[in-house]
């Protein structure tokens, strides 16, 4: 009898262990402690047995029950405790872990990142960075730069006028006049950012001026009625053509690769005298013009040089028309000018001017 306990009990623990959870667990408390059970039989029957049986099988029976009781007690907790440890699992929130956008998050826009990287040679260089206003009195983007009225240097740029019947009351143009139906227009270049700043401030001064420009103009892969430039000046004394060279041939290193050269060309420009078109080597065909199959490269068209800014020395009658400190007699200085778009083409093998503007995200992600 007391070896069938000691069966009963080792098989019940052995079930109990292995219970999976709380409804198996019931399940094996009724089948080895529950009123019909195989212990609670022998339990009930000790006062029939033979009287030197009752005490060994009474205290191994009441032994095994106890010990049951407390094997079921402790795997009720145990299963208890990995419940709740599996449901903080599953609701668990890491706050410190980064969202996740719906959308990857966006980028600067090409030509802002090229603006930006302009911006950075020049700053580099103890430049100011300044902007103007894109509605621009006459006086400032012609008069003052040398183009006088009727001057034929006029007529390059093709210019959209503000009708004057539409300004605010109180706007005057330069001679503290009611402005005509030509005094005021969308600039056509960020250069008369020049002639302001220089009123602004004595010299010595250099600036670089990015912004938006605005000229009547055919909309095709390399025109567009709207577009954006970085003018730039640097205005002190014994400033010559040599550091023009040098300043845009640095800028041009930087824009375009350390393993670039630069030649300057005669131009004609009416706010500088004498006035150079600055050409980069070619970083298709290293300045050779072939292509490694021995083709005529078609982004030099075959010469070796890309043309990549307008420049040249401050013309003496803008300093004229500036006065006070600028005396044109002996101040000196040099102006450029360069296309953001054009840089920012020529940098990433852009064919069409009018992708910037489109907005379509096939193209944009690119520069990311
Ligand atoms: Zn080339």
């Amino acid at each position: 009898m007391v070896d069938r306990i000691e069966s009963l009990r080792a098989e019940a623990s052995a079930a109990i262990s292995a219970a999976p959870d709380r409804a198996a667990l019931e399940e094996l408390r009724v089948r080895f402690l529950g009123r019909r059970s195989e212990l609670t039989g022998i339990l009930r029957g000790i006062s029939e047995l033979e009287p030197s049986e009752r005490g060994p099988v009474g205290a191994a029976a009441n032994a095994a029950r106890t010990a049951l009781e407390d094997e079921l007690a402790a795997r009720r907790e145990a299963l208890d405790a990995a419940e709740i440890e599996r449901a903080l699992e599953g609701e668990a929130i890491d706050v410190t872990l980064p969202g996740t956008p719906p959308v990857a998050p966006g980028h600067l826009h090409v030509l802002t990142r090229t603006r930006r990287e302009i911006e950075d040679v020049f700053v580099g260089l103890g430049y100011r960075v300044l902007e103007g206003p894109e509605i621009e009195h006459d006086f400032y983007n012609f008069t003052a730069l040398n183009h006088p009225p009727g001057h034929p240097a006029r007529m390059l740029q093709d210019s959209f006028y503000i009708d004057s019947t539409t300004l605010p009351a109180g706007v005057l143009n330069e001679r503290g006049l009611p402005p005509g139906p030509q005094d005021v227009l969308l600039r056509t270049h960020t250069s008369p950012m020049q002639v302001r700043a220089m009123e602004a401030q004595e010299p010595p001064i250099f600036i670089v001026v990015p912004g938006t420009v605005y000229r009547r103009d055919t909309i095709d892969a390399t025109h567009l009625p709207m577009f954006n430039q970085v003018e730039g000046l640097a205005v002190g004394e014994g400033i010559s053509l040599t550091d023009l060279a040098g300043t845009l041939d640095h800028a041009a290193k930087a824009l375009f690769g350390p393993e670039r050269r630069t030649r300057l060309k005669p131009d004609y420009f009416p706010f500088t005298e004498p006035s150079v078109q600055v050409d980069v080597s070619c970083f298709a065909c290293d300045g050779s013009g072939r292509l490694a199959n021995g083709e005529r490269d078609p982004l030099c068209k075959g010469t070796g040089w890309i043309e990549i800014l307008g420049a040249g020395m401050v013309d003496p009658n803008v300093f004229g028309f500036v006065g006070g400190e600028y005396d044109p007699e002996t101040t000196q200085g040099f102006a450029f000018g360069m296309g953001i778009e054009r840089i920012a083409m020529l940098k990433h093998g852009i064919p069409d001017l009018r992708l910037f503007f489109e907005n379509d995200v096939r193209f944009l992600e690119q520069f990311s």
